[in-house]
């Protein structure tokens, strides 16, 4: 008897949520090959990540520990516009987004890792799935994973009609060698999640591994989060960069015009505690708008989307890695033991789309409401950068 043929997968976006589908695809029997937009080194969109079960199951699979790739913490503390620090016990595990990637990058030996791969159209013929990429290039499977985040390609072709929406505020971010900051600050944030909030604004640190994953004091870095309402018409304006190249999505360091870094840094002395209005004063800043985008369906014929491509959630409940992390486990039992001869496990498809997507509707709800009770997106809120 003919050994079955493997199922082939194509997968689209070559980030964290890419990277565990192939992992686990990989471990279900299918051969995997990965296709990412960028074209070299990748840009980092999410800085730091909290540390969730779902991450460090894999992890723990593919021979590595959380702890391995993680900063401890054991406080958290909230900050006062004026006065001490308010703390209280509370041990986390802190990663990062290119801690992550390398983590999974690297244990992913003999797999199809293709860059400069921008996906342009997808065809479904009998059971085969053709992918046609910018350049020309072109490969066939028997199935397509859609793992290219917020803006994809992917959901474009399957669900013309889903669009991501703002969510009336956005991230300002900072992730600075620890070794920039002076000693004293430093020595207050290390070991702590720090926040802060007041109306409109909400501000959050913790240190994370260094860029190469190290964890060893003096080569960390200081991550942080400020979230800020701030109308949608002058999202433009912020967004527009140093080189000219137009940002819709996210603003990469380096690239924020001096008058807005400006007007940020006089923001910071105005609205946030003075070690927190310090740190951004150091920092080479970066921007991502916060957007919604509501789960409507993953699963199409011969295809699917997880992560982010799926639906968003607010970055207030830490999970988005987790949630792209549990989708693509979820798809890869969903496609086990399916051979490319046979018609596709529509019933297992259904039912891991069904799960999904009730625990997406939980995760978004849960991350509205905590944003809510931050004044964050909300009508009656402080808003920021409002232009006249
Ligand atoms: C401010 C903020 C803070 C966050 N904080 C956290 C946190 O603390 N913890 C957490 O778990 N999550 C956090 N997140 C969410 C997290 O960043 C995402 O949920 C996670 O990165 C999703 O991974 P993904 O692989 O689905 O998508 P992405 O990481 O967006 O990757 C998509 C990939 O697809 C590629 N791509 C796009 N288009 C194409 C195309 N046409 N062809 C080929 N490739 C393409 C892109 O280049 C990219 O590499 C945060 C998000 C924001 C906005």
């Amino acid at each position: 008897m003919q050994p079955s043929e493997a199922v082939r997968v194509v997968i689209v976006g070559g980030s964290v949520g890419g990277l565990t589908a192939a992992h686990e695809l990989r471990a279900v029997g299918a051969e995997a090959a990965v296709y990412e937009r960028s074209a070299g080194r990748m840009e980092a969109r999410g800085a730091g990540i909290v540390m969730q079960p779902e991450v460090e199951a894999l992890l723990v699979r593919l021979g590595m520990s959380a702890r391995a790739v993680s900063v401890d913490l054991w406080e958290r503390q909230q900050l006062h516009l004026h006065g001490r620090a308010t703390r209280y016990e509370a041990p986390q595990l802190m990663t990062a987004w290119d801690t992550l990637y390398q983590a999974l990058r690297e244990s992913l030996t003999g797999v199809c890792y293709r860059l400069d791969s921008v996906l342009r159209r997808v065809r479904v013929e009998g059971s085969d799935v053709t992918a046609e990429f910018a350049d020309g290039y072109t490969t066939q499977g028997h199935f397509l994973v859609g793992a290219d985040g917020i803006g994809s390609a992917t959901r474009r072709l399957l669900d013309p009609a889903a669009r991501p929406s703002y969510a009336g505020y956005v991230a300002w971010r900072g992730l600075e060698p620890e070794s920039a900051l002076p000693s004293d600050l430093l020595e207050l944030l290390t070991g702590r999640f720090t926040f802060f909030g007041s109306d409109g604004l909400q501000m959050l640190c913790y240190l994370v591994p260094g860029p190469d994953g190290e964890l060893t004091q003096g080569f960390r870095r200081v991550n942080w989060v400020w979230y800020m309402n701030v109308p949608e018409r002058d999202l433009r304006r912020l967004l527009a960069s140093r080189s000219g190249k137009p940002y819709t999505t996210f603003l990469p360091p380096g690239e924020m015009l001096p008058e807005t870094a400006a007007e940020l840094a006089a923001t910071a002395d105005a609205s946030l505690p003075p070690q927190f209005a310090q740190l951004v004063r150091c920092s080479d800043v970066f921007m991502q708008p916060v957007f919604d985008l509501a789960p409507h369906r993953m699963v199409a014929d011969h295809a699917a989307l997880i992560g982010d491509a799926a639906g968003t959630v607010r970055p207030h409940t830490a999970s988005g890695t987790s949630k792209a992390f549990a989708d693509a486990a979820g798809l890869a039992a969903a496609l086990g033991g399916w051979t490319p001869g046979q018609d596709l496990p529509t019933g297992r498809l259904a039912d891991w789309e069904r799960e999904r997507l009730l625990h997406l509707v939980a995760l978004s709800r849960a991350g509205i409401d905590l944003a809510n009770r931050s004044s964050l997106g909300t009508a009656d809120s402080r808003r920021f950068f409002v232009s006249a």
